[in-house]
């Protein structure tokens, strides 16, 4: 079962996928507070890009205006007024723009002219990612290693992957997954590994209201499994980093 708090977890692919039977028999609210993910791929519908980005704006601004006169508040007042309109435009067009695929970023591949046949790590990447349960933010590093074959990857690139689906409402685990998984296909290589690590505002803010906990999830795929790789890898990115937030 996979924990909330403080722990270095080896997701494999056989594990998520017991994992949704796993969670089919749970709760949908137990599951949520969790933080539970049923699948690698983000639970997306069939027609989840039909409407433009600016008719998702009207909609997602006419019903947070929904939202909060349920709340109670005053639109009237200069400072709410414009509100509605912001969270719109920030949802489609910039926290969860990685759901459209049409802002994947594009990826540079260059030859391996060097042979290099070390292990590359990119450490401490920004994670700003949601919460899918709660809408709350996820906040942390990413780290991200892979042995090069014929080709590497420009680093930049491997940071906007990580962006591309921490924008999204996630769950850590699928995340992680995600971001190993599209560097294996973008590499062509099996050798690559993910770990993040990170604070979930629904969690430190809220609920448990444990502001001092944060999760780590990890993926290791191809020579990572090997455990003298997956040491060196651990001792080079050291885990014992604090997230500011
Ligand atoms: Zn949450």
């Amino acid at each position: 079962m996979l924990s909330q708090y403080c722990i270095l977890q080896e997701v494999n692919f056989n594990y998520i996928y017991t994992f949704k039977k796993m969670s089919e028999l749970k709760d949908i609210v137990a599951m949520g507070e969790d933080h539970v993910g049923s699948s690698a791929e983000t639970p997306l519908r069939d027609n989840a890009f039909d409407l433009s980005d600016n008719e998702k704006i009207e909609l997602i601004e006419k019903h947070f205006k929904e939202i909060m006169i349920t709340l109670g508040l005053d639109l009237n007042d200069d400072s709410l007024s414009g509100t509605p309109r912001r969270v719109a435009k920030m949802y489609v067009e910039e926290i969860f723009a990685g759901l459209n695929p049409k802002n994947s970023p594009s990826i540079s591949l260059f030859n391996n002219a060097y042979k290099y046949d070390e292990m590359l790590i990119e450490k401490d990447i920004e994670v700003y990612s949601t919460c899918e349960h709660h809408f709350a933010p996820i906040i942390g590093k990413a780290h991200v290693a892979y042995y090069a074959k014929d080709n590497v990857i420009g680093l930049s690139k491997i940071n906007r992957i990580v962006r591309h689906f921490a924008k999204r409402p996630s769950v850590q685990e699928r995340l992680t997954v995600q971001i190993v998984e599209e560097l294996r296909a973008v590499l062509g290589t099996p050798d690559v590994a993910c770990i993040v690590e990170a604070k979930h505002l629904c969690v430190n803010s809220r609920g448990v209201g444990d502001t001092h906990s944060s999760t780590i999830t990890s993926q290791f795929s191809g020579k990572f499994n090997d455990h003298a790789v997956k040491m060196e890898l651990l001792e080079q990115i050291g885990l014992d980093s604090k997230i500011d937030i």
